[in-house]
């Protein structure tokens, strides 16, 4: 790797590095990269000299992806289950236990294959940060093989004993929560940064969501959570109280969750790949950002309820179905993810970000909303290293 990489006759560079958190670009524009971060960007006219040189011949620049919610550590697949639901047949939480049972008769071996395969997609398709959860194992040996299979791709490593209550425990849902609590929380937090919890009728109450996040918290992990996906609930309430960086899904709000967004400091992560695979109405990303709550886009990628790994697909259904503007949605899936793991490294192109970025096969970002299904990521660099596509015009 050369010491300095230059791309210049960029169309349209997206910084993000503007200081109102929100969308910022520039045309004709140029950026040098140097010891894995962003040295400079400016205009073409000016950009100073480099070891290497890339033409982007026109097109456009972007922050690499952060997908900030995905569930990457499983087996199986159930695209029978999808076919059904498809056919009429309404989504239930309980299709999760399909997943864990595969999970748990996998050998390591193929968990890391399938999540690798994952990994490499998501790189393809422009993700420079993942984040990564684990929730197929749901017994303490489990739980900790796939956190510390996650932490072999990516630091975004979430705990999510709390996925739902296994078989095991079906008579007692309590005991479960003091397992997650307990010994699988022990076992787990060494390999974890954050933890997450499912609060949802079917999966765990207000009190039991709290009680996790709160130990989680005592662990050293930060709060995360999977809130008001199939209809209103306390989940947004609960990650306002605990202080949780992110509420993901936020599909049924009330007025008073929306504030509690805004007012707790909660970014609103939507995952309209879920909306997508469970055919269910979309989250109103408009109403939140006009309440001035910070939206996060991220893909929910599991084999159940959103099987795409794709940060393009959801821009463009973000933008087609839940009320965002084209630079709101490359943001959220940019900077709003960051914000979601809390990381000011990534997600924008000021200069001493990671060097992390997407070429364009077009010249803007619109094009990811305007030509929705079709490959339009030539290129991605990874702290300043190519990791998929070419530069070739
Ligand atoms: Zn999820």
């Amino acid at each position: 790797m050369p010491d300095s990489t230059l791309i210049t006759h960029i169309g349209e560079l997206v910084t993000n590095d503007g200081d109102a958190g929100s969308f910022a670009a520039m045309a004709d524009a140029a950026l040098v990269i140097a010891e894995g971060r962003v040295a400079w960007t400016g205009p073409a006219s000016q950009a100073p000299a480099a070891d290497d040189a890339v033409d982007a011949g026109g097109r456009a620049v972007l922050p690499g992806f952060v997908d900030s919610h995905a569930h990457l550590v499983f087996a199986g697949e159930r695209s029978a289950e999808f076919a059904a639901r498809m056919a009429g047949r309404p989504y239930q939480a309980g299709g999760i236990l399909t997943t864990v049972a595969a999970t748990r008769a996998a050998a390591d071996d193929a968990l890391r294959a399938n999540l690798a395969r994952l990994a490499a997609e998501m790189a393809r398709q422009g993700t420079t940060t993942l984040e990564c959860k684990s929730g197929y194992g749901l017994t303490v040996a489990d739980e900790a093989r796939g956190l510390a299979l996650a932490a072999e791709v990516t630091p975004e490593v979430t705990y999510l004993g709390a996925h739902v209550v296994p078989p095991e425990f079906t008579g007692d849902p309590a005991g479960y929560v003091d397992l997650v609590c307990g010994p699988m929380l022990a076992a787990c937090a060494p390999h974890a940064r954050w933890i997450d919890v499912f609060c949802e009728t079917g999966a765990f109450g207000a009190d039991a969501a709290a009680a996790i996040l709160a130990a989680g918290r005592s662990a050293g992990l930060g709060a995360r959570i999977h809130a008001n996906q199939l209809g209103p609930g306390p989940g947004v309430r609960v990650a306002a109280e605990a202080g949780a960086a992110s509420a993901d899904h936020c599909t049924y709000l009330t007025d008073a969750d929306v504030e509690a967004l805004v007012s707790a400091q909660v970014v609103a992560t939507l995952l309209p790949g879920a909306e997508f695979g469970t055919r269910h109405p979309y989250p109103d990303a408009r109403r939140l950002l006009d309440a001035g709550a910070t939206v996060a886009l991220a893909t929910d990628c599991n084999p159940g309820s959103s099987y795409t790994s794709s940060m393009p697909f959801c821009i463009a259904l973000a933008v087609r179905d839940m009320g965002m503007t084209t630079q709101e949605a490359v943001w959220s899936a940019t900077a709003g993810g960051a914000r979601a793991l809390r990381r000011s490294d990534v997600g924008h192109l000021g200069v001493g970000a990671r060097a992390d970025l997407i070429l364009l096969d077009a010249p803007s970002h619109t094009y990811l909303a305007y030509r929705p299904g079709v490959p339009l990521i030539a290129a991605v660099w990874q702290a300043g290293r190519l990791v998929a596509g070419s530069v070739t015009l």
